[in-house]
């Protein structure tokens, strides 16, 4: 069961839309907790020490790795549940207006995102302002689940409306791919089989769809990205790095630069607890070792492909989580991946409407606005943007006294220095 695909989903919707009961109804009808898993995961949080219950669940899921590490308390619930075809990690986020912090920090790690529509309402201003942060967070798979079909009689005509509405929104904002269900958590219905009572129609249920949806992206195709996490040294003859693949394919004998460095290399090895591997893609966890004795610590980056940029001068879009407002030319620490770095705001170009996604003039960001800033760094980070590789292009931004997590970041592009290919 181990080698089963995971997928990472996000609800969203209004309050009393129905995402409580539609996860509910998923959870329950799969009946198949992963309880090893679960224990697996008590295992782990005792390791890690970190916050409160809620948190620990998110030991399980990737992306903003380093918001956990500071023991945030963002109101994200991860459920889990399977199917003999998938593993799912459900973050399940409050639906209201001012917690966009939460639906940024579960859309972070999603793949794709459920948004619940109300059948009676159709697709209403809540709706459009999820789905922008969804479209910012790059969150290219949407499953619209129009619920409470029960309440509208059934009625075709009313799902194709929504439908139509919701597409046409979508659209607009650049999301790839939009599968539309009628159903009715509540009873069931479209959930895991097909309804008797919408005979019309003929598309697969919430449950097929999640099975079978291809989220992958070409992420395995993308250049080779392996943040070092630790420098794994048992014994003088060997000597790995150890990581997570956050993007391409890694094969032996690949050659391989560091970064920020720039000094080449080539893999002669890849290395898992169940032995050893010819290639590593995207998603696994390895020991990489390489060809020279090349300098390597936490924090580098191991690439290949087009580089990453390496620069010590970013323009961000930031999603505000403090209740403290963003002060420009204040000293935060900024965290990524691997990295931390210290950093200051050096400006504040705009924010943008959650409403309507246009520019608004500001001179600050208060919590839960989003906005686009540059950040000046004390030394040079190596990241891509974020439309490219979400683990490299995100980060956190900490205030060194409060020690609070005050904003999550989404890397645009570098404004200075190209990275080193020496
Ligand atoms: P959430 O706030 O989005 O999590 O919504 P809940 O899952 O708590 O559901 C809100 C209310 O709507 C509850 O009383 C549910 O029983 C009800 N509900 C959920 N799905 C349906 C449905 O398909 N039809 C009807 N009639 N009621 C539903």
């Amino acid at each position: 069961t181990d080698d089963k695909p995971t997928l990472r989903l996000v609800t969203c919707g209004s309050v009393d839309d129905g995402k409580s009961t539609l996860v509910g109804r998923l959870l329950f009808d799969s009946k198949m907790l992963l309880d090893d898993q679960l224990d697996a995961l008590a295992a782990d949080s005792k390791v890690a020490g970190t916050a409160g219950p809620a948190l620990d669940f998110a030991l399980l899921v990737d992306g903003l790795q380093a918001e956990r590490e500071q023991g945030i308390t963002i109101d994200v619930a991860y459920r889990f549940f399977a199917t003999r075809r998938r593993r799912f990690v459900v973050a399940d986020t409050p639906g209201h207006v001012q917690y966009t912090r939460n639906m940024a920090t579960g859309a972070s790690h999603a793949e794709l995102a459920v948004v619940l529509v109300d059948a009676c309402k159709g697709v209403v201003s809540q709706t459009r302002r999820h789905s922008h942060i969804l479209a910012l967070l790059g969150v290219r798979h949407v499953l619209a689940a129009v619920n409470k079909m029960d309440l509208v009689g059934f009625d075709a005509d009313r799902f194709t409306a929504i439908s139509v509405a919701f597409r046409t929104m979508a659209e607009q904002l650049g999301i790839a791919d939009v599968q539309c269900i009628p159903v009715v958590a509540c009873d069931g219905d479209n959930v895991f089989g097909n309804s008797g009572r919408m005979p019309w129609y003929d598309g697969p249920s919430v449950m097929e769809h999640l099975e079978a949806v291809d989220v992958s992206d070409g992420i395995e195709s993308r250049p080779f990205r392996f943040p070092v996490q630790w420098v794994n040294r048992p014994n003088p003859e060997f000597r790995g790095f150890s990581g997570r693949v956050a993007g391409g394919t890694v094969h032996c004998g690949d050659p391989v630069v560091v970064q920020p460095s720039g000094r080449r290399s080539r893999i002669s090895g890849i290395v898992t607890a169940d032995g050893r591997l010819q290639q590593a893609v995207s998603g696994q966890s390895v020991t990489l070792l390489l060809a020279d004795e090349v300098d390597a610590s936490r924090g580098d980056v191991l690439t290949s492909g087009t580089p990453p940029m390496v620069t010590d001068h970013i323009a961000a879009h930031l999603i505000w989580f403090d209740d403290e407002a963003m002060r420009r030319g204040r000293r935060y620490v900024l965290k990524s991946g691997t990295s931390s770095i210290g950093a200051v705001v050096s400006t504040m170009k705009h924010r943008v409407s959650i409403e309507t996604m246009a520019k608004e003039s500001a001179l600050t960001l208060e919590a839960n606005e989003i906005g686009c800033v540059e950040v000046v760094l004390d030394r040079p980070l190596v990241c891509d943007a974020y439309r490219d590789n979400r683990d490299l292009g995100s980060f956190i931004l900490i205030d060194p006294f409060s020690r609070r997590t005050v904003a999550a970041g989404l890397v645009d592009a570098p404004l200075r220095r190209p990275a080193n290919v020496s």
